[in-house]
């Protein structure tokens, strides 16, 4: 996507604070990956403690380190309950914090703090963003496996906006998420 807009795209390897935050199915192998519908119950698994404020304290430093304004942040309505660091309530704290935290404020923006993901999707079709080129689920496989909560929300948002989603999934998905 960078690429073709011609954009610089840097990829950061955090790995190495892996032992700090093993607690959650997204930082540690040996914990399953919950399947089935996004809820608390289901999806407690896949907190990353402080993760957020953590990803996001480096995308500020990248800022000031490049003499930029403004990070762009993708929470959106649909993890409020979940995840406290996608809460509006976070994003006005983070934003203060980023203002102060160094010589150069830099302000945190984002735009689908109240969006649903089916509002988001609409957003991005209207754009003529092509989907084959994004990624939303949980397992770092070669397909998205169509199951965990993250690919059945996606899928359910192209259901909600009467589109069908390009990219190749592990399942067959035709049924999933309606
Ligand atoms: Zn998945």
């Amino acid at each position: 996507m960078c690429e073709s807009l011609g954009i610089p795209h840097q990829v950061v390897d955090i790995r190495a604070i892996h032992g700090l935050i093993d607690n959650s199915a997204l930082t540690n192998s040996a914990i399953d990956m919950p399947t089935g519908d996004y809820d608390a119950d289901n999806l407690s698994a896949t907190v990353v403690p402080n993760r957020n404020m953590i990803l996001l304290s480096l995308a500020i430093a990248k800022a000031v380190n490049i003499g930029a304004a403004r990070v762009d942040y993708g929470a959106h309505g649909g993890d409020h309950i979940l995840y406290p660091d996608c809460r509006p309530e976070f994003v006005e704290a983070m934003n203060h914090v980023a203002g102060i935290a160094n010589f150069e404020p830099v302000a945190l923006h984002a735009p689908y703090l109240h969006a649903s993901k089916a509002d988001i999707l609409r957003d991005g079709l209207s754009m003529g963003l092509d989907y084959r080129h994004t990624w939303t689920c949980y397992e770092g496989r070669e397909l998205a496996c169509g199951q965990c909560g993250s690919c059945r929300e996606r899928l359910a948002a192209f259901a909600a906006n009467h589109s069908v989603d390009p990219l190749d999934y592990a399942i067959d998905t035709s049924q999933v998420a309606h």
